[in-house]
């Protein structure tokens, strides 16, 4: 059963086996498999049930149903823009299916107690069947990652398709809005209806405000919920035997900070990785609509390796698009000039350099209530993005870009590879945008044990209390 805020209208306690707390790619993983055991489950979920047929293609109502902030939260220094998703489904709802495995190297690095890769790995390859993740035919490739390829094969470097969990789609392009043909085997798809026939519950539109600590265990969860006015309408009291806090990597420490449950390391927030990326802009003579098809289905791995030495090459290029809305934010210049750029963009092949980023960031609240994420690029992160951009544009002119664009305050443009040589590609704050769509690892495993390693945490934060 799903209720919303509409249902939800008198304060009521609840009572469960297992609470958990956000819908998303890990909660809803969760909440499936221990419904299925027998396990009587409840989820709460800050964001709105919507259903396909409520996604209807518009940046202007969809970007505030689907993210934090309208999509606009922002790093302490304003310099990278943080995106992370909410609604019943979490940021599976928006997200763009693209499916990788965890590099053993990277789970061999945490060096975590019983943990492994080759006891992680099952658990992957059960989400995999459930989601019938698949290669991205060729034939779904659009425009732009067909020229990416191009590049990439033009100057040998190592590349291929990448896997995704659509099954259906129509290629209209509009997988960040939400798809409104039902094509994801999202969460939403997938766990939901499994939760909900197990006879699990889900409150939609509640917030979990504080986890409550009586005897080294958590007790209860305080919850409000909030109609789509963003007005309190009640209380609710959810009490269970195991708590899961699955809200993502801003959300969770978050609701840690502001219960009672114990820090004695001082970890929780801490080691914040954001995957930062940004973008170099190809322009072609043909008509490319970036936005339009599949929008990332090529990968250009050559220079991302998984090593503990920040010196060692850690930068993955990819597509992007956006739709006009977004592209005009990203953009640089005003008025006329800013007018130009955007009249070329249905041209323009957009290339991502996205990093394995070192710096450790930390999330807390800020005075206003909201969230302080407080993270800043460290030098060696700062070349890699440099060199991702250096790389990009050369794949760009290899595929037959007429010029490239480094879209700085003061837009680079380079029309070969001798001016792609002498350019400077320096990452400054502020001169150059920069987007995070992967937060993690600000909750470290092993705390009540140890002092923490920095785990990311790609799906999911299972957290069963005993102190
Ligand atoms: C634009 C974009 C594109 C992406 N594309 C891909 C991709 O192609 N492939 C990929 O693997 N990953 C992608 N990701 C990342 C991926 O979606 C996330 O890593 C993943 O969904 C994280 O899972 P999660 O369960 O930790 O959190 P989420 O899926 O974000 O779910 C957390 C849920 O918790 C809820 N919540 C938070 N706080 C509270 C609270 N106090 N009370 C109640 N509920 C709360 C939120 O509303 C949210 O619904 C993308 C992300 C973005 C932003």
């Amino acid at each position: 059963m799903i209720y919303r805020a509409t249902h939800l209208q008198q304060n009521k306690t609840w009572n469960a086996d297992v609470c958990i707390i956000g819908t998303g790619a890990g909660g809803s993983a969760a909440a499936s498999k221990f419904s299925s055991k027998g396990l009587k489950v409840i989820m709460v979920e800050a964001g709105e049930f919507l259903l396909p047929k409520d996604m209807n293609q518009r940046e202007q109502d969809m970007f505030p149903k689907l993210f934090y902030e309208g999509g606009a939260r922002r790093t302490r220094d304003k310099s990278i823009r943080v995106i992370h998703g909410k609604g019943v489904g979490g940021s599976t709802l928006h997200n763009i299916n693209l499916c990788k495995k965890p590099p053993k190297e990277l789970i061999d690095h945490w060096e975590l107690d019983g943990f492994s890769y080759q006891k992680f790995l099952p658990s992957v390859n059960q989400v995999w069947q459930d989601l019938k993740v698949s290669e991205i035919d060729s034939s779904q490739r659009n425009t732009a990652n067909e020229l990416f390829k191009k590049g990439i094969d033009h100057l040998g470097l190592s590349g291929g398709p990448l896997f995704h969990n659509r099954v259906g789609c129509y290629q209209s392009g509009f997988c960040e809005l939400g798809c409104s043909f039902n094509a994801k085997m999202n969460a939403l798809r997938v766990y939901v209806p499994k939760i909900i026939e197990n006879a699990g519950i889900i409150l939609s539109e509640t917030r979990a405000k504080k986890l409550h600590v009586r005897n080294k265990k958590i007790s209860h969860l305080t919850c409000e919920v909030f109609n789509p006015q963003n007005q309190k309408v009640s209380t609710q009291i959810i009490r269970a035997k195991h708590f899961v806090s699955a809200a993502g990597a801003i959300e969770s420490p978050l609701l840690f900070q502001r219960s009672d449950v114990p820090d004695p390391f001082g970890q929780i927030g801490k080691n914040l990785r954001l995957h930062p990326g940004v973008v170099a802009l190809g322009v072609f003579e043909q008509t490319v609509n970036c936005w339009q098809g599949i929008p990332q289905s090529y990968e250009c791995d050559e220079y991302l390796k998984f090593s503990k030495d920040p010196n060692v090459n850690r930068v993955w290029l990819i597509t992007s698009s956006a739709h006009p809305i977004g592209a005009s934010s990203i953009v640089p210049g005003f008025g006329e000039s800013h007018k130009s750029m955007m009249r070329q963009y249905p041209h323009i092949v957009p290339i991502t350099p996205m990093i394995h980023d070192f710096s450790a960031g930390h999330v807390s609240s800020s005075f206003g209530g909201g969230v302080d994420i407080n993270y800043s690029l460290i030098q060696s992160d700062r070349d890699q993005l440099s060199l991702g951009l250096k790389k990009a544009s050369k794949i760009l002119l290899a595929a037959g870009a007429t010029k490239v664009i480094i879209p700085t305050r003061a837009p680079i443009t380079l029309k070969n590879f001798n001016e792609v040589e002498r350019a400077n590609f320096s990452v400054l704050n502020w001169d150059l945008d920069m987007v995070a769509v992967h937060p993690m690892g600000s909750l470290s495993m092993e705390i009540i044990q140890k002092p923490a390693r920095s785990i990311p945490i790609f799906v999911i934060i299972i957290w069963k209390i005993y102190l």
